[in-house]
Parts: structure tokens; C-alpha cells; sequence
């Protein structure tokens, strides 16, 4: 089965003060596209033919890795989002204040690693251990799972996820998408 593109689980419209609906347009339905084709592609054919998606990316490398592992991170990151604020449910708002110092001191970290993350890439939250939480930057399709570790939150930090919007100003699109998480579904991803 061809790997296909998934629903946004919202409608980009209700977001009033994170990205517009062009930069959805563009993010989800084209280049979110693009990498699912490019993924159909190359696993056509090869060793990877009908395996789900977080199997080759778990076991794939070079350019078939970065389409695939591109494919799942949009997945991921558009996941993370909701257009309402939320509540930190408190099991995740203890882990984060464990781990952190606070939610602020999470938030700041978060933000600071974002900002600071050099060129195209993402920043992550993954837990580490059963209680133990820890943010990771990694460039262009990187992603910390295949290093064992469980993504719990992510943001795309590559210029087309912002630039239509905020240009050159990361650190105010970073600042609106932690307005912006899905807290319940970052909780939920808690193993
Ligand atoms: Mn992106």
C-alpha cells in the first residue's frame, strides 16, 4: 500500500495567530506531499516495498531515509498543534517540572534550542527514560527515535514551515507555536 497523505486533524482556518492557511496550503499540501511521493518511490521495488512508514525510518538510510523520515515528522509536528490553547495535563506538567526546573523553564529551553537550531531541522521533546525528558535538535529529516528515544513533541524549524508568515523572525513563529501545542496529544505519546 502507497503511503498517503493524512488529514489534518483541524481546519488551518481556526488558527488566528500561529501561521496562515497559505502556509498550511503550502506545508501540509505540498511539501508534506512531495516527501510522501518522493518515500512511494523509493521504497517501489526495493527491500522496503509494504513496510509501514516508521519501519523504514527506523531501518532505512540516505535519500529514501530523508523522504520517509520527512514524511513522519509532518505527520508528527501537524499532530502537535491545536488551534485553542490547552491545559498541560498534570502527569506531563510534574514530568516537565521534574525535568526542567518548570513549564516556563521547559518552554524557554524549548524555545532557546529551537531558535538556535543551525539551518534546516527540528527540535524535539523526547523521553529519554520512564521519568526523564530531554530536547534534541536535529538537522534536516533527523529524528532522536532511531536512537531508541520516544518523541514526545516536535517543531519544524526548516524556513518553509514560517517564512510565508514570519520571514526572518523564527524566535516569534517558535514563541506562537508553543501557544499553539496539543498538550493532550503530548501527553498521550507518554509511554
Ligand atoms: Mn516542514
Amino acid at each position: 500500500m502507497p503511503y498517503t497523505l493524512p488529514a489534518l486533524p483541524y481546519d488551518p482556518a481556526d488558527f488566528t495567530d500561529f501561521v496562515s492557511p497559505n502556509t498550511f496550503a503550502f506545508h501540509h499540501g505540498k511539501h508534506l506531499q512531495a516527501y510522501i511521493d518522493g518515500a512511494n518511490k523509493l521504497v517501489q521495488g526495493s527491500n522496503y516495498e509494504g513496510k509501514s512508514l516508521i519501519d523504514v525510518v527506523m531501518t532505512s538510510s540516505g535519500p529514501l531515509f530523508n523522504q520517509a523520515a520527512q514524511a513522519w515528522n509532518h505527520e508528527f509536528y501537524f499532530n502537535c498543534l491545536t488551534p485553542t490553547p490547552q491545559a498541560i495535563p498534570e502527569k506531563l506538567a510534574s514530568l516537565l517540572s521534574a525535568n526542567f526546573d518548570s513549564v516556563e523553564g521547559f518552554k524557554e529551553k524549548f524555545a532557546a534550542s529551537a531558535v538556535g537550531n543551525f539551518g534546516s531541522g527540528w527540535t524535539w521533546l523526547m523521553q529519554t527514560g520512564p521519568n526523564k525528558l530531554k530536547i534534541f535538535n536535529t538537522s534536516n529529516a533527523g529524528n532522536p527515535m532511531v536512537d531508541g528515544f520516544n518523541p514526545l513533541l516536535t517543531i519544524d524549524v526548516w524556513e518553509h514551515a514560517y517564512y510565508l508568515d514570519y520571514q526572518n523572525r523564527r524566535a516569534d513563529y517558535v514563541k506562537a507555536f508553543l501557544d499553539h501545542v496539543n498538550w493532550q496529544f503530548v501527553a498521550s505519546q507518554l509511554k
